[in-house]
C-alpha cells in the first residue's frame, strides 16, 4: 500500500528520509520521481543520515553520475537528469550498482532509464504543493 505523506520543509522532508531508511535493506533499488526542486535529493539526504548518521557530504550527483555512501548499507544515489537515455559505458557501471546485492539505489530521473529499471522496483513520487509544501509518495 502506497502511503502519502505531506512535509512543510526541507527538514521535515529529510525527517521523512530518516524514517523510511528504516524499513529499506540492502539490495533494494528505489526510483525517486518529481520535477526539479521537488526535494528528491533532500529525501536522499534523509535516507542517508539514517543510514550512515552522517548527511552532510551528499550533493546532487547530476553532473557525476554515481555517488558513493559509506553507510550501511552502502548506498549508490544516481540522478539521471543529464541522460538522455542510459546507455554505453554509463549504462555498465549503472548496471554494476544496480546487480550489487549487499547495497541500496536511489535513482533521480529514473524516467530517462527506462530500459534498465526494473518495474517491479520500489517507488517515491514527490510533487510541489505551493511555497514549501510538498506531496511524497512511497510505494515500497
Ligand atoms: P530535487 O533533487 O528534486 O531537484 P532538491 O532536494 O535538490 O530537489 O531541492 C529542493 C529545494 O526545495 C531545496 O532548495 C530545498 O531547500 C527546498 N525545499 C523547500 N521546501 C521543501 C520541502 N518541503 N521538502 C524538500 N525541499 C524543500
Ligand atoms: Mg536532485
Amino acid at each position: 500500500m502506497p502511503k502519502k505523506f505531506t512535509t512543510k520543509n526541507s527538514q521535515e522532508t529529510k525527517n521523512l528520509g530518516k524514517k523510511i531508511a528504516k524499513s529499506l535493506k540492502a539490495g533494494d533499488l528505489i526510483a525517486l520521481y518529481g520535477e526539479l526542486g521537488s526535494g528528491k535529493t533532500t529525501l536522499v539526504k534523509g535516507i542517508v543520515a539514517g543510514l550512515a548518521g552522517q548527511e552532510d557530504e551528499v550533493t546532487s550527483p547530476t553532473f557525476t553520475l554515481i555517488n558513493e555512501y559509506s553507510s550501511n548499507p552502502k548506498i549508490y544515489h544516481m540522478d539521471w537528469y543529464r541522460l538522455e537515455k542510459v546507455r554505453g559505458q554509463d549504462q555498465l557501471l549503472i548496471e554494476e550498482c544496480l546487480g550489487d546485492k549487499a547495497s541500496i539505489s536511489l535513482i533521480e530521473w529514473p524516467e530517462h532509464g527506462k530500459n534498465i529499471i526494473p518495474a517491479k522496483c520500489s517507488k517515491i513520487f514527490l510533487k510541489h504543493l505551493g511555497g514549501d509544501a510538498r506531496s511524497i509518495e512511497v510505494d515500497l
